[in-house]
């Protein structure tokens, strides 16, 4: 077993240089796909052979993004746009975009013609999941990206590939799971910053690779004896908690993250993929259609709430910070619903504006230290 130490600065090395393991693998003559957030299907990538590789913007100066996107398309993608432009992502072999909100749908078509070195390769998700041919309309989308895959490694992916793929990624759903609940008992070595680390570093390794690295940072902490947290506990919702700066304030006010419902980190591994049900594309159509609490995905009652109330309970949290990603309209429509559910529960809330392009922080810092007063 590695020590835990090191495993956690692999993994923060992994987030701060992105590009690093990207031409690592290339240099190791992989392909890699670059998929865009969130729900990309990135067990088809794994399952042809290639590396799928998280694209989640960063900071960077906007220029050339200004003449495809208007100001108000969320910083995520204007970021990913800058970069595609700069010449950033070269070596990918292509992209994947989920239209899953309609900044997504205009990148499908900016990408198309602002990156065109870089192959865009489209799927859209059913919204209307009630509906029994959701399933087979998906398979199909599937079926197009692989149709397009194949044309990147001269090979159609199989189904004993794809079987391998699926149980790789539901073991490293319950791996950062695990890593989830133990890290609460350590939340003094398991800082807002390093939770957050290793939870994005999953979007830059080979799944069964991180896996590994986080089986060893968990078992490294279940050697430890408990720590007695006297600060106040949060869980997180949103799209993402980015930048460090952010989670860097929580900790100065001695707020520890016990949890989290973000698209970029436990939202996503809450639902594994069934072992049953039919093949592989038929079990991930099956697995898209029982995600439920996330506003980029239709359901009727809006869950949200009772779920995050839930899991204040569950990790002890005296109440929860909504991350709005700043021009994210899906996650604007679910504020009201999933507020007003916690306003019942008994659970404050406080929202905050991400920007990873902002550079200054000191109205934040203002009004998350009253929240720690109030909690
Ligand atoms: S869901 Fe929100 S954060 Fe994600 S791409 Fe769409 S607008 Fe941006």
């Amino acid at each position: 077993m590695a020590d835990l130490y090191e495993s956690i600065k692999i993994l923060r090395e992994a987030c701060k240089n992105p590009r690093a393991k990207l031409d690592q693998y290339l240099s190791e003559g992989k392909k890699v796909v670059g998929c865009f957030p969130p729900y990309t299907p990135e067990e088809l990538v794994h399952a042809s052979g290639m590396i799928p590789m998280g694209l989640w913007g960063g900071r960077t100066e906007l220029a050339l993004a200004k003449s495809y996107l208007p100001a108000f398309a969320c910083p995520i993608m204007q970021a990913d746009m800058e970069f595609g432009l700069k010449g950033a992502y070269q070596g990918l072999s292509a992209v994947i975009i989920p239209a899953a909100c309609d900044t997504l749908r205009c990148m499908t078509q900016n990408w198309r013609f602002g990156v065109s070195s870089i192959p865009m390769i489209p799927i859209v998700y059913p919204q209307n999941r009630a509906c029994r041919a959701s399933v087979d309309y998906l398979i199909s989308e599937y079926e197009n990206v692989l149709l397009m895959l194949s044309t990147i490694t001269g090979n159609m992916m199989s189904e004993k590939s794809l079987c391998n793929t699926i149980e790789i990624y539901n073991e490293h759903n319950a791996v950062m799971r695990k890593f989830a609940e133990i890290s609460n008992l350590h939340l003094d070595i398991i800082t807002p910053v390093i939770r957050h680390a290793v939870m994005k570093s999953a979007f830059f390794f080979e799944k069964s690779e991180h896996s590994a690295i986080v089986k060893d940072i968990t078992e490294g902490l279940e050697q430890l004896p408990s720590h007695p947290f006297s600060g106040k506990k949060v869980v997180l919702t949103g799209i993402t908690a980015e930048p460090d700066d952010i989670l860097e304030i929580l900790a100065e006010n001695k707020i520890a993250v016990a949890g989290d419902d973000l698209a970029q980190e436990m939202r996503q591994y809450r639902t594994d993929t069934p072992s049953k049900g039919g093949g592989g594309l038929k079990r991930l159509a099956l697995q898209w259609n029982a995600r439920h609490g996330c506003s980029l995905i239709h359901e009727t009652g809006k869950p949200r709430g009772t779920l995050l109330a839930a899991l204040c309970r569950k990790t002890g949290s005296d109440g929860v910070i909504n991350c709005l990603m700043k021009f994210c309209d899906p996650e604007e429509y679910d504020q009201p619903y999933f507020e007003a559910d916690l306003r019942k529960s008994g659970y404050p809330a406080l929202t905050i504006e991400i920007d990873p392009l902002n550079a200054s922080y000191e109205q934040l810092r203002t009004r998350i230290q009253t929240f720690s007063e109030l909690l």
